[in-house]
């Protein structure tokens, strides 16, 4: 894809390098891959001599994907000799042993013998041969060093393009120094020992009520085993703290400290209109509530059943009276009744929907119809004067009159 990894508002290594000479190069698509090849490892230098296809051509355009500096740089000639008139360093690439009296190398030693050359200004080249023959002899003459590459010796030949990008990338990794384009994403260092020890603290406390370490007397072996567990992680701040939050979200819930799914007094006296509007908590042609309903009311008390619920408890009067709280009479719950009294005791909310109304009415009317007295409270009352609601009742209860 042309243009893939370009990046237009960067320079190109100011430390140059060879002159990267072709020698009749047959294929367009070689020459554009090894300019490609120059362009990745901030080669600027093509030299061809005599290619076989003629210059310009498109198939080299297309295969340096987008390497057009090069492309366009590049310099053709007739004779190999002129393309490497101004070295004054030159390197031969080859796969074969060609007899001649030279020195061979590899390319990471090229590499390390063309940086002080082009450090101090002068110019090298290496030269790479035909795809189908490579260099001939007299080539290789010219140069003064050979490079040739560790191969399997039973499959030694390289693309011409991978041969230019091998000698390319030991020329780039010298002369940049080997830092890589970019690095480990910055990881935070460990945490201190003071936040895995809280968090130490509270996951052992949690799992202390869980009852988790049994046998008890295990349980030293069992925490520094889980201790050891996290410490092998070697968390960052950041993974303790979500750590914590997992400890505290098991234990305590999403909406905070853990209260059994009880709701607040608000809570409690929405889920009473909500019954009163919806059939009192009965399915439908069922003669009782739903089974765990009462339960339920009883364990998520509004605040003025709990302040005269408490201060019944506390009251001699009301001692031996048998109240109970949140009972099915029938197809009610009541908030309070007495069943040896059978008197029931029926908190009224401040605001109240007509559908509640005409079910209070029904409920009073069908207890009524089985003996029941009914004592209705304004909730309101209960939270303002207890001690006052709690005179009243035990007046009415006296006199067997019906308070309102
Ligand atoms: N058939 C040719 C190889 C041509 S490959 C031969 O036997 O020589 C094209 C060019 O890539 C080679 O001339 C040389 O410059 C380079 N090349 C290929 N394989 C190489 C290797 N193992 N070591 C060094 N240069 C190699």
């Amino acid at each position: 894809m042309p243009g893939a990894g370009t990046d237009k508002t960067r320079e190109w290594p100011a430390f140059g390098g060879p002159a990267i000479i072709l020698v009749e190069p047959q294929m367009g698509e070689n020459i554009g891959a090894a300019a490609r090849a120059m362009g990745n490892f901030g080669l600027t230098d093509l030299r061809l001599v005599r290619p076989r296809d003629g210059w310009p051509n498109l198939q080299a355009v297309r295969s340096a994907s987008g390497a057009d500096r090069v492309i366009e740089g590049a310099r053709v000639y007739d004779r190999t000799e002129d393309a490497i008139a101004d070295c004054t360093l030159l390197l031969a690439t080859t796969a074969r042993e060609h007899g001649q009296q030279k020195t061979v190398i590899d390319a990471e030693e090229a590499a390390r013998r063309l940086q002080p050359r082009i450090a101090a200004g002068e110019t090298t080249g290496i030269l790479f041969g035909r795809e189908r023959t490579g260099l001939e002899n007299y080539e290789i003459s010219l140069a003064d060093l050979v490079v040739t590459l560790p191969v399997n010796p039973a499959f030694s030949s390289l693309n011409l393009a991978q041969a230019v990008l091998i000698l390319g990338y030991e020329w780039f990794k010298l002369a940049s120094g080997g830092a890589l384009p970019f690095e480990t994403q910055h990881k935070a260092g460990p945490a201190e020992k003071k936040h895995l020890l809280a968090f130490f603290d509270s996951l052992e406390r949690e799992l202390d009520r869980a009852e988790f370490f049994r046998p008890p007397e295990k349980r030293p072996t069992m925490t520094a085993n889980l201790r050891n567990l996290f410490h092998r992680m070697t968390p960052t701040l950041q993974d303790v703290q979500t750590l914590q939050g997992i400890v505290r979200a098991i234990s305590e819930g999403r909406k905070g400290p853990a209260r059994g799914g009880l709701l607040d007094g608000e809570g409690a006296e929405t889920l009473r209109e909500l019954l009163a509007e919806h059939n009192a908590g009965r399915v439908p042609r069922e003669r009782a509530p739903v089974r765990g309903l009462a339960r339920l009311l009883r364990r998520n008390a509004t605040d003025a059943e709990r302040l005269l619920w408490k201060a019944m408890v506390n009251d001699r009067r009301f001692a031996g009276r048998g109240f109970k709280r949140q009972v099915p009479v029938g197809q009610y719950i009541t908030d309070f009744v007495s069943f040896p009294l059978r008197t029931v005791l029926d908190l009224v909310p401040p605001q109240e929907s007509e559908e509640a109304k005409y079910v209070r009415a029904d409920k009073r009317k069908w207890l009524e119809g089985r003996g029941y007295r009914l004592i209705e409270l304004k909730a309101a009352e209960v939270e303002a004067d207890v001690r006052g609601t709690l005179d009243r009742i035990d007046a009415a209860l006296a006199s067997g009159q019906t308070v309102t």
